[in-house]
């Protein structure tokens, strides 16, 4: 199974680290033409605002949208939720706005920006090693999202059909059970066309 790792800005290269140790294939995605090859496609942690602007400049905002709707999931992890998500408080405009929820940017406040937990995550076995940088937060989701893990009582990861999306960065550490998941869904929406 074939998984992009949107290659614009941010952590690339442990995205396809992961992915590989998973069991998939990883391809650094730089340009829209590259979409249709694969099964999947991760928007990686970095900057939201920097991410967006990017993604407007190089035609992806239409060409991930459309992947979206053929029914090929999408991981964002930090950042990268915050580009899937509908409502981003404080700002206008939301990215893609694909997943109907509401995040805060930045919602750890100074004192708590980076630290490590081990996160209990439903549908995965053993809790998930979680590394949280200048984190965002789902402050609330609709009746379409199901809530995958909770820290504090407060949604950091959430799953709404074919899209997947966490506060932390999974990828920084070598517990692979979160791309594990994410590859099970490529593989699944990969069979449910056939
Ligand atoms: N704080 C960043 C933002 O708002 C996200 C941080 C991250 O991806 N590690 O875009």
């Amino acid at each position: 199974m074939r998984i992009g790792v949107l290659a614009l800005q941010g952590a690339v290269a442990e995205h396809m680290r992961s992915i590989e140790a998973a069991g998939g294939e990883a391809v650094a995605v730089k340009s829209t033409e590259q979409l249709d090859e694969l099964g999947g496609l991760i928007i990686p942690g970095g900057e939201s605002t920097t991410i967006g602007k990017l993604m407007r400049k190089y035609g992806f905002m239409d060409a991930v949208r459309s992947f979206s709707a053929q029914g090929k999931p999408i991981f964002g992890t930090c950042a990268g939720l915050i580009v899937l998500a509908e409502r981003i408080e404080g700002q206008e405009e939301a990215h893609l706005g694909l997943m109907d929820m509401t995040v805060a940017r930045n919602a750890f406040g100074r004192q708590r920006e980076s630290f490590e937990t081990d996160l209990p995550v439903k549908g995965i076995d053993e809790p998930i090693r979680a590394v949280f940088i200048r984190a965002p937060l789902i402050k609330e989701v609709s009746s379409k999202v199901e809530v995958l893990s909770t820290y504090n009582d407060e949604i950091v990861t959430a799953r709404q059909g074919n899209l997947l999306a966490c506060s932390y960065h999974p990828e920084l550490t070598d517990d692979y059970q979160l791309h594990a998941y994410f590859l099970n869904m490529a593989v699944e929406a990969a069979v449910a066309k056939r």
